[in-house]
């Protein structure tokens, strides 16, 4: 009807879901571990049929026995449900299963096209590809991981110390014939196979930044990867910051010191071919684990750790999130400093802090105090007030973007060692830095992008 109305106004008629209404099934969605051919000859052949016409079935397609379709083996239309590469035509639906691995070797040149150029000599349709498969000695190409891109299909990763054909086999857990060669062997299985239950695929491992704590303040990239983690490794509160997490998400709360045999656990989880995800507060690159990854990597030797997928993600560092809520303190040039002496000597930081001061940066102070260090900030800030005047703003942060969050504008001649905590940010303005005082009582502090008619104090 919808066609005579079309055809009577010359325009295209789009016939929607009515197929699902009369035989029971959408035609054009298979399930999964099988593909449609093309769409819109599948539209076209589906709207034939609510015409009246009716089908036969060639192939195995136990998803529609229970549908009601018009079946008739003398039907001019035929839903075909095979692997073998054949070209479309109007009276035909095709429908792939993908029952077919392809396991190749990193050392064969374009790849893409030696796959594709295997397949069609095998009278294979690329759209029966369930996954390529390499051997795990393998796992670093880029090159693999391009060609599987350029293909459309999940690459996975097993143990072979066998030709290709063998490495095919004895992935998949059942019967198979195979087709190829020792550097590109086709699996053809009876049943579709699940990737997701062949071989591994490359782990990853991304250390991420969850910022100071709000939600909205964690970058979106942060919070895909944490929803595609397997492991979650980290601080325990910085973990339960990262949270909720799924059932199925293992997490791997430690202690805060315990950074190295951290990074290290992380590597042999990604090794495994695991999607594992390392949390840090704020930045992972700003006295936190992304370095101690690093470094845990430099170190081995192990070939498993170098192929992993290893990915930095950047979050808001808690100077930038309290100068953000100061105003802008940090609007020059600036120098940020970790006050604590535990991985480098106290003269070290004692040197940076007078040069910092000197050269009139304004100054952003991480790890500003604990209980195991509490007399060097106020040594520290002996040392800045030797080239600071008194009357310099300070920006106090105390849990900034978390619950109780506190900011607190003083000056460097009223500010008092015990005004800060672990929790604290401490930002120290230079000659420039000036303070705005507002009608609602609040204060915004700020540092001119330039020096204007003002000289530096060197
Ligand atoms: N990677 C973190 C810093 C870790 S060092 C980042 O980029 O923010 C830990 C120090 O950071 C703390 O001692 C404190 O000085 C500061 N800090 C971390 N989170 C904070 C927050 N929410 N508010 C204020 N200071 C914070």
């Amino acid at each position: 009807m919808a066609r005579e109305i079309a055809a009577g106004l010359n325009v295209a008629p789009a016939i929607t879901t009515s197929g699902e209404l009369r035989f029971g099934t959408c035609l054009l969605n298979p399930p999964s571990g099988y593909t449609l051919g093309d769409l819109e000859l599948g539209k076209r052949f589906v709207s034939d049929l609510l015409a009246g016409e009716t089908l036969r079935i060639e192939g195995s397609a136990p998803w529609l026995a229970q549908a009601q379709l018009p079946e008739d083996a003398q039907a001019r239309l035929a839903v075909r449900v095979s692997h073998v590469e054949r070209l479309p035509a109007a009276n035909e639906l095709l429908i792939y299963p993908r029952n077919v691995l392809v396991a190749v070797s990193a050392g064969v040149a374009d790849l893409p096209n030696g796959v594709r150029e295997a397949l069609h000599q095998a009278a294979i349709a690329l759209q029966s590809v369930a996954c390529l498969l390499a051997a795990d000695t393998d796992m670093a190409s880029p090159a693999l991981r391009e060609a599987a891109r350029e293909l459309g299909v999940p690459l996975r990763f097993a143990k072979a110390d066998v030709g290709m054909g063998e490495l095919a086999r004895n992935a998949i857990g059942q019967p198979v014939s195979i087709l190829g060669d020792n550097f590109i062997a086709i699996a053809v299985a009876e049943q579709p196979l699940d990737p997701l239950h062949i071989g591994r695929p490359r782990g990853r491992l991304a250390v991420v930044g969850l910022g100071p704590g709000a939600a909205e303040l964690m970058v979106p990239a942060v919070k895909a990867e944490l929803a595609r983690a397997n492991d979650v490794l980290g601080y325990e509160t910085y973990v339960r910051m990262a949270g909720p997490f799924r059932d199925d998400q293992v997490l791997h709360c430690t202690d805060n010191r315990e950074e190295m045999q951290r990074a290290r656990h992380a590597f042999e989880l990604a090794a495994q071919g695991r999607s594992v995800v390392v949390v840090s507060s704020g930045d992972p690159g700003v006295f936190a684990m992304a370095a101690a990854v690093l470094e845990a990597l430099h170190e081995s030797t192990d070939v498993a750790w170098h192929s992993v997928d290893l990915e930095i993600l950047p979050g808001v560092s808690a100077s930038l999130a309290t100068a953000a809520q100061a105003g802008a303190p940090l609007g020059h040039d600036f120098c940020v400093l970790s006050l604590s002496d535990n991985l480098k000597p106290w003269s070290i930081i004692e040197k940076r802090l007078d040069l910092a001061a000197q050269a009139d940066l304004a100054l952003a102070f991480y790890n500003p105090i604990s209980r195991s260090r509490p007399w060097q900030l106020g040594q520290a800030l002996d040392i800045v007030a030797r080239h600071r005047e008194p009357q310099t703003p300070v920006v106090l942060g105390r849990d900034i973007g978390r619950p109780g969050q506190t900011l607190r504008v003083t000056t460097l001649g009223q500010l008092s060692v015990d005004q800060v905590d672990m929790r604290t940010m401490v930002i120290i303005g230079s000659s420039t830095t000036r303070v705005i005082p507002c009608l609602d009582g609040r204060t915004w502090v700020y540092t001119p992008r330039s020096y204007g008619d003002k000289l530096a104090p060197i």
